[in-house]
């Protein structure tokens, strides 16, 4: 009795689930196909557009804003500009890089002379700005600051310190960074350093490119 019971309950169920209006289709989520107007990069003869060879590399320059050590805006607009063979390095760096699941950000690359004063204006200490006079790699075009970002997550890899912090933390050799720490630098630095590129002591991000020195230069983009 329970058994023929049974029975019927499962045909009534099956009959009353197939009865069911069906649910609509589930709407499979694609973004439209984004229409972008071929970018046009101001060119300054000798120097390359990052973002013209290497378009996932994502900027942030912080000259171009307030949010930086200074406080104050030294870069009409954003640009990352270097001399071809440096673009070309950080390129291949980036593609490097992407095929692990990391992105670069850069915080500062090519900076002219005259961008050069108007820092050392605002902070006229060699122990945070180099004079104008002397120039510096990034005023050759020869230099760039970054660091890298989980492409998956969209979020930076921490580094122990922000970006132009004057300290300890930002030391290569500090000897109380986290084994995590170590980790992310040792991703950037290996990645830099296979694409020709050089580190320094005192500031994690920045990476000088090991080649044949090129002019100091006074040209500066132009903001469109
Ligand atoms: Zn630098």
């Amino acid at each position: 009795m329970t058994t023929k019971y049974l029975g019927w309950l499962t045909i009534f169920f099956l009959i009353s689930c197939h009865n069911q209006p069906s649910k609509p289709p589930v709407k499979t989520l694609v973004k439209p196909p984004k229409v972008v107007k071929k970018k046009v990069y101001p060119t300054i003869p000798g120097f390359t557009n990052i973002q013209k060879i290497a378009p996932t590399i994502a900027l942030d320059i912080r000259y171009a804003t307030k949010d930086n050590f200074t406080g104050e805006q030294i870069y009409p607009c954003p640009a990352c500009y270097l001399r071809p063979e440096v673009a070309a390095a950080l390129a291949s760096a980036n593609t490097k890089l992407r095929k692990k699941g990391y992105g670069i950000k850069v915080f500062d690359c090519y900076r002219p002379r005259p961008a050069q004063q108007r820092l050392w204006d605002k902070v006229p200490n060699p122990n945070y700005v180099t004079p104008p006079s002397k120039g510096s790699m990034h005023n050759r075009g020869m230099a760039v600051d970054l660091t890298i970002f989980d492409v998956k997550k969209m979020r930076e890899l921490y580094m122990g310190s922000p970006y132009d912090f004057f300290g300890m933390k930002a030391h290569t050799d500090y000897p109380s960074l986290s084994q995590k720490v170590i980790r992310h630098r040792k991703i950037l630095t290996d990645a830099m350093t296979e694409a020709g590129f050089k580190g320094i002591r005192t500031e994690w991000w920045h990476f000088y490119y090991v080649g044949p020195l090129q002019a100091l230069s006074d040209v500066e983009w132009e903001c469109k």
